[in-house]
């Protein structure tokens, strides 16, 4: 429905020149954005649509490029159907939905919890320990103490069809032998028209992981980095493999002697394909942004897919593969 909120975000967005999203369709073979555009926002898998919309709709309307991120992202964790992310997240081998998330903004500060719960926005406690602590990351308990002092409520995290599936999980596994599988973390890294860039991630982690394991996700460097004067990246995938080479900081550092955000995240899959024992079934996918608004994904296998939102066109593009 055109109402009148939608009607005053065109009119704003025409006025400072930027428009607002269409939703896209997956344009397979179609691996990269190339071309540089201020702004532009680019975000794992295919919920990064709705996220690439709302965080857009956060610049038209003329708010930082970190409230952009932060909105977009909560969109996946809000959002039940989306079961790899916050409400309706598959839950630990226990049975317990545990989130992990993390923020960086355009100045370098960086906010991050792992393994909280009952908590519908991590990225929002992120923000604020970032913006409210002197500290970079809270885990835990003390993170969910930190959020309830701060206004945040609990909530349950986990959907009748979520427990469904870990019963179904359940019933299957030899006893005390978990094993983490199933991924999709939503990351989003935005540029806005003045260039300045911010970048959000936010799992539920691999579903059915050994209670207590944290992943790549809130780990500043590996999940997430955003430098202001060179790009951002993001992962998505085995957080083990991500953890092990800082995935996200050396797609930057790729990028800051020059390369491209593409070449940049193959560079990385490469040192990840080069250094560590690789399974089968093991997905990790990479996205970048630089400076100029040059945007890509990459996969360490086919089947890794990302949204870029650019001129007001939202799109999912289906990334190259390394292997
Ligand atoms: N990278 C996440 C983790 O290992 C999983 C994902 O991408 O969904 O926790």
């Amino acid at each position: 429905m055109y109402n009148r909120r939608k009607f005053l975000l065109s009119s704003l967005a025409a006025s400072i020149g930027i428009s607002l999203p269409l939703a896209g369709k997956p344009i397979a073979g179609s691996p990269r954005i190339r071309a540089g555009s201020r702004p532009a926002i680019i975000s794992t898998w295919n919920h990064g649509l709705a996220a690439n919309a709302a965080a857009w709709e956060q610049l038209a309307a003329g708010r930082s490029v970190l409230d952009a991120v932060e909105t977009g992202v909560r969109v996946s964790e809000a959002d039940p159907d989306v079961t790899s992310v916050g409400f309706g997240g598959l839950p630990d081998s226990s049975g317990e939905v545990t989130l992990d998330a993390c923020i960086m903004n355009s100045a370098g500060d960086a906010g991050a919890v792992a393994c909280l719960k009952n908590i519908l926005h991590p990225i929002s406690v992120a923000r604020l320990v970032m913006e409210e602590t002197p500290h970079v990351m809270l885990v835990g308990e003390g993170a969910l103490e930190f959020a309830m002092r701060n206004g945040f409520q609990k909530a349950n995290l986990l959907t009748p069809d979520a427990r469904k599936v870990w019963e179904k999980w359940k019933k299957t596994q030899e006893a005390g032998k978990p094993v983490g599988s199933g991924h999709d973390t939503i990351g989003m890294v935005a540029l806005d028209a003045g260039g300045d860039l911010a970048g959000a991630c936010t799992t539920s982690g691999l579903s059915f992981k050994l209670p207590g394991r944290v992943g790549d996700s809130p780990i500043i460097g590996a999940g997430l980095y955003v430098d202001n004067e060179v790009g951002g990246a993001a992962a998505t995938g085995v957080g083990e493999l991500v953890m092990k080479t800082l995935g996200s900081f050396l797609v930057v550092e790729m990028m800051r002697t020059g390369i491209s955000p593409e070449e940049a995240c193959r560079m990385a899959l490469e040192r990840i394909a080069e250094k560590i024992p690789l399974k089968s079934d093991m997905q990790v996918g990479f996205i970048a942004i630089s400076k100029a608004g040059e945007t890509a994904g990459y996969g360490l296998r086919k089947s890794f897919e990302y949204a870029v939102i650019k001129e007001g066109r939202n799109q999912l593009l289906t990334a190259s593969a390394l292997l």
